[in-house]
């Protein structure tokens, strides 16, 4: 094979795109993935619809141990770029909530548009293809190969993060890295569903199915003093715990050993509302709260805490009110732990930013050397945030690619 630019490993969203913008740059681009189908995480993202990105990504959506890194990726490439590639290849998409884009359709199209930059960049594709090893030669880089070594001048790391293995996640980006030199920050799931001890969660598996909108917050130890984190979305409840896009985005902040709060009934003043109840109502507790939670919430709370269920509201003393009121918008939880990495939507942690440029995502220890998308230590809330880093390292990384 005539000698390569450069060899992108891993055909996911950040794979694909760099190889495209790198290729469309003149460059002469092999994009390697040892999985069957191309971009199966993209394909099964957003409920088959693909969250594709967020009006509102900017860096404080992004975790880090470096909150900066991201900034210059994501500003000379941002969520209005990406726009307008999705509508120059005319797939129909709706904002669905808080600034997150979905297809109209399917996921497919995302899939199929990247392809297709991908052939407009003249990029050759081996899949599926192993990937045994990379080594520096004295001009660059050999990749070897099950269809053989490679050579090449540069070599872009786009494996991905550790969520669902079954379907070809691998830790080969991570080890990789930590082979030639650069730090890790420990890997770890994040937007997962939240678990418990068996026999803690047994009195709450009634509730399994209800979701409801709460406030869910964590308190984290910051560079100064504690910083609180707080969310505003659905919580369901499961058998095992509890998920929805609220318990997801505080999944990411929260550390085991660690409690977090939920407020049941957000925005209101529960025992102010009992309060006025008891003064007009004469139906029975259960029932009243009913106006304000689900009613099998309702009910198992106060099978659970009391008071009775069935106690008229006019006989309600003030101290269970204010306890009950309290009990439902400041439950404070011990998760002991999470669905892991078969249900994670991403990882946390990953290649150190500080062995990284965060204008060319090139490694600092190894010239020629990439690393872009999940595997780098970036970590985007929930709702498009974390395509939009693929799309945006890879992006800057194709840029420097050119100039190299
Ligand atoms: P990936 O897209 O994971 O691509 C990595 C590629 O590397 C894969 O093709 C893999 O086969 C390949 N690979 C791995 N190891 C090797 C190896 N050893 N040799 C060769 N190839 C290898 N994010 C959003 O922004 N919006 C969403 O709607 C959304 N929904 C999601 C839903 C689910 C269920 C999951 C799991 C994730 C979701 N995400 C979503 C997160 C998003 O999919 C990832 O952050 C994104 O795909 C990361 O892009 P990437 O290119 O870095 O990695």
């Amino acid at each position: 094979m005539a000698p390569l630019d450069v060899v992108i490993i891993g055909a996911g969203a950040a794979g694909l795109f760099c190889a495209a913008q790198a290729g469309q740059r003149g460059l002469k681009v092999l994009l390697i993935d040892h999985a069957a189908k191309v971009a199966e995480k993209i394909r099964i993202s957003g409920g088959g619809r693909c969250n594709f990105t967020n009006r509102e990504a900017s860096p404080a959506k992004f975790l880090s141990d470096n909150p900066h890194f991201c900034r210059s990726a994501l500003a000379r490439y941002t969520a209005a770029d990406f726009i307008a590639l999705v509508q120059k290849h005319r797939i129909a998409f709706h904002e669905k909530h808080k600034g997150q884009l979905f297809c109209d359709e399917s996921a497919e199209q995302i899939i199929a548009m990247l392809l297709s930059e991908c052939e407009a960049g003249g990029v050759t594709r081996w899949q599926p293809c192993k990937v045994a090893g990379v080594r520096r030669t004295d001009s660059g880089w050999a990749v070897d190969t099950e269809r053989g070594e490679v050579h090449t001048n540069a070599v872009v790391i786009a494996t991905g993060g550790l969520p669902v293995p079954k379907i070809g996640a691998t830790d080969f980006g991570l080890r990789l890295a930590e082979r030639l030199g650069h730090r890790i920050v420990t890997p770890r799931a994040a937007l997962v569903p939240l678990t418990f001890d068996a026999a803690h969660w047994a009195p709450f598996i009634p509730m399994a199915g209800i979701a409801l909108p709460v406030a869910i917050s964590t308190t984290n130890p910051g560079r100064r003093g504690t910083v609180r984190t707080e969310f505003l979305e659905d919580l369901l409840f499961t058998h095992r715990g509890i998920s929805g896009p609220a318990v997801l985005q505080i999944s990411s902040f929260w550390r085991g050993g660690q409690p977090i709060e939920i407020d049941l009934a957000p925005g209101r003043d529960l025992s102010a509302d009992l309060a006025d109840a008891k003064s007009r109502s004469r139906r029975q507790l259960a029932n009243e709260l009913a106006s304000w939670l689900p009613q099998r919430l309702a009910d198992t709370w106060l099978a659970l805490h009391g008071p009775a269920a069935d106690l008229p509201m006019p006989q309600l003393p003030d101290a269970a009110r204010k306890q009950l009121a309290n009990g439902l918008q400041h439950w404070t939880l011990h998760p002991t732990g999470d669905e892991g990495w078969r249900k994670a939507e991403v990882m946390a942690g990953g290649v150190d930013t500080r062995d990284l440029s965060s204008q060319t995502m090139e490694s600092r220890l190894h010239p020629g050397l990439y690393f872009i998308g999940e595997v780098v230590d970036v970590t985007g809330w929930l709702g498009g945030y974390n395509f939009q880093w693929a799309w945006s390292s890879g992006y800057a990384c194709a840029e420097a690619l050119a100039v190299a």
